[in-house]
């Protein structure tokens, strides 16, 4: 019979919680922490702690941050005249990296599924509306091209677009079914210049 250490077993009963570690990944990061000296170990549960206390969505687009507003949304130098869409505060970053846009964005946290229950109210697209002001002459809606993120995007734009605001979808370079945060950041510059009119 395998003895049962509780504070190991909690540990694994953690880490295994995290996306993409299974009970033998949850079981050897356990043991590698154990071995790792106390003052790293000390360090790595004050980070987890100090992110989920201090780390929220900003006021005006929802992009992770410390303040009440994100570093995007406070730099002067954006073109507030253009609004980029995406899933996830992930996607910006991986927009970042393209050092080409200089818009602002907005993060839906999340994309609509109706097979698992998730719907318009449910993801920040009325958050967005209300910031649909006269000084808003483009929406790019950077969602995924997979299924949800194509429904996502066709969804925003019917709302959008009888308002005058250009709409433009991001369209080619990212392989169906891909992920932005995997892309590279030339084939998401691709994407981005070839956008099109929706
Ligand atoms: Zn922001």
């Amino acid at each position: 019979m395998a003895v049962v250490i509780e504070p190991i077993a909690r540990l694994v009963n953690s880490l295994s919680k995290l996306p993409g570690v299974g009970g033998k990944t949850a079981q050897r990061l356990a043991y590698f922490i154990i071995n790792m000296p106390a003052s790293d170990v000390r360090e790595m549960s004050e980070a987890l702690i100090e992110a989920k206390e201090k780390v929220h969505y900003c006021s005006v687009c929802g992009n992770f941050t410390d303040r009440e507003r994100c570093s995007v949304c406070v730099d002067a130098r954006r073109d507030p005249s253009v609004i980029c869409v995406v899933k996830d505060p992930r996607d910006v970053n991986a927009m970042e990296r393209t050092g080409e846009y200089r818009g602002l964005y907005h993060v839906l946290h999340g994309t609509l599924s109706p097979m698992d229950g998730v719907g318009p109210d449910d993801i920040r697209i009325r958050e967005l509306m209300t910031r649909l002001t006269a000084e808003v002459k483009e929406v790019i809606l950077a969602t995924n091209p997979d299924v949800e993120g194509e429904a996502t995007a066709m969804y925003i734009a019917r709302l959008i677009k009888p308002m005058g605001i250009r709409v433009t979808r991001i369209a080619h370079g990212i392989p169906v079914g891909g992920d932005l945060e995997y892309t590279d950041e030339v084939t998401l510059l691709k994407a981005l210049e070839g956008r099109c009119e929706l």
